[in-house]
């Protein structure tokens, strides 16, 4: 079964796209956080970041940079708060990749990316190097 976002992307609900190409699509969330809420999205499905291939990645980026001066402008927005909720446990609830970008404004109530965290873990200095080095090795 296709998801919604993949259903936008036929034609077959309606959504307010504000932008599309040969790979990628634009449109406004149906429950925005703020005025002029946008998700950008791979035509294609796939679930999660890197699933995405390489070259079509690169076209995604290129429209997120694309949409973000389009949508600050358009709200006369202070910043905008631009994210991948990347998997089920972090909060994605379509499992077709989508970049939000949400226009924030000064004193607008709400948080950093910082505000997602729960407990923040109290990571010694050898601890925090293993990590590095793991994560180096894998890159
Ligand atoms: P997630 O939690 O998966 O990162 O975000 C999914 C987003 O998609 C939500 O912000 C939600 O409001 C939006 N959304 C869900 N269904 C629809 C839809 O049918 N149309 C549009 N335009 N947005 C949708």
């Amino acid at each position: 079964m296709s998801t919604i976002f993949s259903q936008i992307v036929e034609g077959e609900i309606p959504a307010r796209i504000v932008y599309e190409d040969e790979t990628t699509i634009a449109f406004l969330d149906a429950n925005p956080l703020a005025p002029g809420h946008t998700l950008v999205i791979p035509k294609d499905e796939y679930e999660r970041l890197n699933d995405v291939p390489e070259d079509v990645a690169t076209d995604l980026y290129a429209t997120v940079h694309r949409m973000v001066p389009a949508v600050e402008e358009s709200v006369d927005a202070d910043a905008t708060t631009v994210a991948f909720n990347n998997g089920e446990e972090a909060g994605q609830e379509v499992p077709h990749v989508h970049c939000h970008i949400v226009p924030r404004f000064e004193g607008d109530g709400g948080g950093p990316i910082h505000a997602i965290a729960g407990d923040r873990p109290d990571l010694a200095d050898d601890e925090l190097d293993d990590i590095a080095a793991d994560i180096e090795s894998r890159a």
